[in-house]
């Protein structure tokens, strides 16, 4: 299952986001935030807590099933008295849901959670990273496997000078991303895609921000 990986935003960034308002709706989401405590229904309650003890009114709170989706517009709407009463939205759902969320409603909206990557749940409560969303995506020559990902370094070619047997020499629990680029590209008859080497890459030019033009 494919997930938005969050984080809470350090208390003190919170206070300095919050400082011009007192009256405040909280929301979080059932979904990938609910997965990672960081948005669910016990994190909601525990951030009307903490900001009722600073002396803010909250006046009330939602979890909506998916942030993201746009029938959460529905769910706002159920709540549509308490959230007019609050001159600010505090939203605990990842940088997509909260956007989702400002689109529909005239509110001052405050983030509470980092977005961090796109992820894997690997075990309960672990997640790894599949994709950052580089912009430049170069997948379709290494076989499917993701080298800004799953390479330590994110060489985008390689392997580096210390793969060893397979393994990684940043972590040798971790199978080396070029080994098993190389195995993967072996294994489908395309070595040839290894041999071609990938420009640096353009930090600074990618992607093109709030941007997507489709022709
Ligand atoms: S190269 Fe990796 S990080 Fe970049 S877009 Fe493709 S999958 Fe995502
Ligand atoms: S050993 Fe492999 S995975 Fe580790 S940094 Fe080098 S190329 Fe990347």
């Amino acid at each position: 299952m494919i997930r938005s990986i969050t984080q809470p935003k350090a208390e003190k960034e919170i206070d300095l986001l919050l400082s011009g308002s007192g009256r405040i709706f909280i929301i979080g989401c059932g979904t990938c935030v609910t997965l990672t405590r960081t948005g669910g229904e016990p994190e909601v309650r525990a951030m009307q807590e903490q900001l009722s003890g600073k002396g803010k009114l909250i006046t009330g709170h939602l979890v909506v099933p998916v942030a993201c989706d746009n029938l959460t517009a529905d769910a706002l709407d159920e709540y549509g008295h308490q959230i007019d009463q609050a001159d600010t939205l505090l939203i605990m759902t990842c940088a997509f849901g909260v956007q989702t969320i400002a689109r529909q409603l005239k509110k001052m909206v405050v983030p509470a959670l980092d977005t961090l990557f796109i992820g894997k749940e690997t075990a309960a409560g672990e997640f790894s990273e599949i994709c950052t969303q580089c912009g430049t995506c170069i997948i379709g020559e290494t076989g499917g496997i993701c080298p800004v990902t799953t390479c330590h370094k994110g060489l985008v070619n390689g392997p580096c000078g210390g793969t060893d047997s397979g393994k990684c020499e940043i972590d040798r629990r971790k199978d080396c991303a070029w080994t098993m680029i190389y195995n993967r590209l072996m294994d489908l008859g395309r070595l040839d895609s290894m041999r071609r080497l990938q420009p640096p890459r353009n930090h600074l030019g990618e992607p093109t921000p709030g941007k997507m033009i489709l022709s």
